[in-house]
C-alpha cells in the first residue's frame, strides 16, 4: 500500500491506518471490511486494497494468464473519480490536453489527462515508440483512441478511457477476450511485440495483454502496479 502513495505523489499524502489521506484532506477507507471477494465482486466493487491484490508481472514475456488473473483490472470508482474526475458530470474534460502520437511517423492527435502528468508520460512512450523500426508501425498506427466517456462493455462501470488515462493501439493487430465466435471466452492470443509493452510499462502504463480477460490493444496509466518511474525530464 505504501507503493500506492508513492505512485501518486502529487495527490496522495499518506496512509493512516485503514485510511488513505489525500493532499487536499480527503480521507478514504482502504479496506471496506468485506473480506476476500470472489472474482465477480472483486471486479465490480473493489476497495482500494483490492486494486493491488494481484501482482502485475512487469517486463515478463506475454504468456496466457491464469484464470481470473486480471492484475489492475479492478478500479475503485471513488478513487478514480476523485483523482481524474467523473466524465459523466463533465469532470474530466477541463484537464485534458492534446498530444501528438508518434510525432515523426503518425502525427495523430490524441486527448489525455494532464493529471499526474499522464500526458507527459504518454508523450515519453510515444517518442520511444516512434524510434522503433518500421516493422512495429502496424501495431501502433493508427491508435484506436484515448479519451472516451463510456462504460466498459457489459457493465455500468466507467472505463479507464473515461478517465483519459488509457490508450488503445491499432485494432487490426489486437486480440480481445470478448471476440470469440461462440458464447465462451476466446482463448488467449497476443500479437503485440514485447518491445512495445515494455516501453509502456517503463513509463507507468500497464497492459491489458497481461489479463486473463485479455485486451491486447489496451494500456492504462497505473504506476502503483509497476516499479518506481524515473522522474520526468524538465523542459
Ligand atoms: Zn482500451
Amino acid at each position: 500500500m505504501a507503493g500506492l502513495v508513492a505512485a501518486y505523489p502529487g495527490v496522495l499524502e499518506k496512509l493512516d491506518g485503514n485510511t488513505l489521506v489525500w493532499r487536499d484532506g480527503t480521507r478514504m477507507p482502504v479496506d471496506d471490511g468485506k473480506g476476500e471477494k470472489p472474482f465477480a465482486a472483486w471486479l465490480a466493487d473493489p476497495d482500494i486494497e483490492d486494486m493491488l491484490r494481484l501482482p502485475y508481472p512487469a517486463g515478463a514475456p506475454a504468456t496466457p494468464p491464469a484464470p481470473e488473473s486480471d492484475p489492475g483490472r479492478a478500479r475503485n470508482a471513488a478513487f478514480f473519480e476523485k483523482m481524474y474526475g467523473d466524465c459523466r458530470k463533465g469532470g474530466v474534460k477541463s484537464r485534458l490536453t492534446t498530444i501528438t502520437w508518434l510525432p515523426a511517423k503518425a502525427r495523430q492527435k490524441l486527448q489525455v489527462t494532464t493529471v499526474n502528468s499522464v500526458s507527459a508520460r504518454l508523450e515519453a512512450v510515444s517518442k520511444e515508440l516512434d524510434a522503433l523500426p518500421a516493422e512495429f508501425d502496424k501495431y501502433l498506427i493508427p491508435a484506436a483512441g484515448t479519451y472516451n466517456c463510456r462504460v466498459i462493455a457489459g457493465t455500468d462501470r466507467v472505463s479507464a478511457h473515461g478517465f483519459a488515462i488509457a490508450i488503445d493501439i491499432a485494432v487490426a493487430q489486437s486480440d480481445y477476450w470478448r471476440w470469440s465466435k461462440g458464447s465462451a471466452q476466446a482463448a488467449y492470443r497476443n500479437r503485440i511485440p514485447l518491445e512495445i509493452v515494455q516501453i509502456f510499462e517503463k513509463h507507468g502504463f500497464i497492459w491489458g495483454g497481461r489479463w486473463y480477460h485479455f485486451d491486447t490493444m489496451h494500456f492504462e496509466y497505473r504506476p502503483e502496479l509497476l516499479p518506481p518511474l524515473a522522474p520526468l525530464p524538465s523542459r
